[in-house]
């Protein structure tokens, strides 16, 4: 093995490069972040991803995973937080963070594990008989909501706008269970209250008037933000990542489209495509990284 590449990330993003660039007899390196397997981890039965049915999100990440290791990725359960060290390391670089759960700071994270959640597939079992608020109004929200009426036996979902963004398909999901969801439009989540979540305040509408709900639990489905907080840490002007407004990585250098501004720093799935962000489509993004990579180290000799 002549290279050595480092991948950030362990989604499907990073292990669909990972058996690429493993295969290709390059020696691969994973790190694996704080979240392995990335956010299909948290999800139940997968059911858009092509030539896969019947199998979880966990499943099938470990199925990437066992398909990296069989051509010799390598896999340390670690984090990463200087591009620099990695650089020097190794290469060439292949981000792919992926994203994290949105929040909204209105005290939320001092509920974690005491009533809040953004992930109702991993926490729904916990509220059995309870009542419970999903916030959003995306695909999320309502896959989020219609997982909760296995367990919970009332499910509101305070959506802040006046209709879903959610796709009609999903929408759909919802008539099913009426019985146990109801939608309350114009709604913002201000404020929690309780030792732990007790009672949510909340608006509606243009009116300031704030309205107390009593919860057993909270869960939130309001989008994601992309994990690259480490590349802004960076003081090196000549590994400055460049981001968009929203700190998604921005790629295409030169003749390499999946290179970010950083010569032989490449990135792909969640952490550049707030479009899409789809497990499939992150896989593919994958896969361009990881051949534009080997490209470019063939180039380079
Ligand atoms: P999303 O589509 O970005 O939707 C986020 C939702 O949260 C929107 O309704 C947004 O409201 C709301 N929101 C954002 N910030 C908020 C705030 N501060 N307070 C209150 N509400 C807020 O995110 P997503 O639902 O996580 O979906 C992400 C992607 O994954 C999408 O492409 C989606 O199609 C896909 N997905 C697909 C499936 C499936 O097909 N099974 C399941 C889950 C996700 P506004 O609409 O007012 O902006």
């Amino acid at each position: 093995m002549k290279y050595k590449i480092t991948i950030v990330g362990s989604g499907p993003a990073g292990l669909a490069a990972a058996i690429y660039t493993s295969r290709a007899e390059i020696d691969t390196t994973i790190f694996a972040g704080v979240e392995p397997g990335g956010q299909l981890i948290r999800t139940t039965e997968v059911e858009n991803y092509p030539g896969v049915m019947g199998k979880t999100g966990p499943e099938l990440m470990l199925t990437m995973t066992e398909q990296a290791q069989k051509f010799g990725a390598k896999i340390e359960y670690d984090t990463v937080s200087d591009l620099e060290k990695l650089r020097n390391e190794y290469d060439a670089v292949i981000l792919a963070m992926g994203a994290s759960p949105r929040l909204m700071g209105v005290g939320e994270e001092r509920y974690w594990g005491k009533g809040f959640s953004t992930c109702a597939v991993c926490d729904g079992a916990f509220y059995k008989g309870k009542k419970v608020y999903v916030v959003g109004g995306g695909d999320s929200a309502i896959e989020d909501a219609v997982a909760l009426t296995k367990f919970a036996s009332q499910i509101t979902v305070l959506v802040r706008g006046n209709e879903f963004r959610a796709g009609k398909i999903m929408q759909k999901r919802i008539v099913d269970h009426t019985d146990k969801i109801e939608v309350m439009w114009g709604t913002n989540l201000v404020g929690i209250e309780g030792k732990r979540v007790e009672t949510l305040l909340v608006t509606q509408g243009q009116s300031d008037t704030v309205i107390r709900l009593e919860a057993d639990g909270l869960f939130f489905a309001i989008g994601h933000i992309p994990a690259t907080g480490f590349l802004r840490a960076n003081d090196n002007p000549s590994l400055r990542v460049n981001l968009d407004e929203n700190g998604y990585i921005l790629v295409g250098n030169g003749e390499w489209p999946t290179m970010t501004s950083v010569e032989g720093v490449f990135a792909g799935g969640d952490c550049v495509d707030h479009r899409y962000r789809q497990a499939a489509t992150a896989v593919g993004m994958g896969v361009q990284t990881a051949l534009d990579c080997e490209r470019w180290l063939n180039q380079r000799e």
